[in-house]
């Protein structure tokens, strides 16, 4: 199984996440051993939901969730809220640990809270020093270095990384940073269970060419 886990981050708004999926979709022909996981912004995954209803290995995910329970948190988004319309979400994106100041206690919780509502954490590590928390199935390798800069690590430095985690079998490793549609392949030769793309994603053409 591959994943290809979509992150359009802060971008687009309903106009551009309608032309986006409704070209997608067009296209977007299935094969039982990928997973697509498109985590748009929160206003657009109900929307989003009603569009993939029944196609096959679409799931939707989001970028965050919130550390805390429903209750007085005045403009977050709980895990509660979107257990409904979410399969995944992402956890401890280097964006969030720099721009939001997450730590990994705030990350712990915010995996517990996904956890309790049945929502798959995906956890984003920087390098080796984060990390990896005992309840993660699925974590994304996403260097800083090579996050929207288009100057992705090489394939076989991603491996050696990822042996050097020596991480149970059953955990699923991606990677991420300015994964492109000339570079994709190399990594799922690569012995990498798939990639977290943004940038390449924000183009429904170009995704589709990565997903191959
Ligand atoms: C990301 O931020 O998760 C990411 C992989 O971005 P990009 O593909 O633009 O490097």
């Amino acid at each position: 199984m591959k994943y290809f886990v979509v992150n359009w981050k802060a971008n687009k708004n309903l106009t551009e996440v309608n032309y986006w999926i409704n070209v997608f979709l067009k296209k977007y022909r299935p094969k039982n051993d990928i997973k697509v996981i498109i985590c748009p912004p929160y206003p657009f995954l109900s929307f989003l939901s009603k569009k993939i209803k029944g196609y096959p290995n679409i799931f939707l995910g989001t970028q965050d969730i919130s550390q805390f329970d429903n209750g007085p948190f005045t403009g977050e988004v709980t895990a509660s809220m979107i257990a409904d319309l979410a399969k995944y979400t992402i956890v401890g994106h280097s964006e969030r640990r720099q721009y939001f100041l997450e730590d990994e206690s705030i990350i712990e919780k915010k995996i517990k809270q996904a956890i309790k509502y049945k929502i798959e954490p995906i956890l984003c590590i920087r390098n080796n020093q984060d990390k990896i928390f005992d309840e993660i199935k699925i974590v994304a390798y996403e260097p800083v270095f090579a996050i929207g800069s288009g100057d992705n690590e090489p394939p076989e430095q991603v491996f050696q990384f990822k042996n050097r985690l020596n991480l149970p079998n059953k955990v699923i490793f991606l990677y991420g940073g300015s994964v492109n549609e000339f570079n994709a392949k190399d990594y799922l030769k690569e012995g990498i269970d798939g990639l977290l793309i943004g940038t390449a994603s924000l183009n429904p053409i170009q995704l589709l060419k990565i997903i191959g």
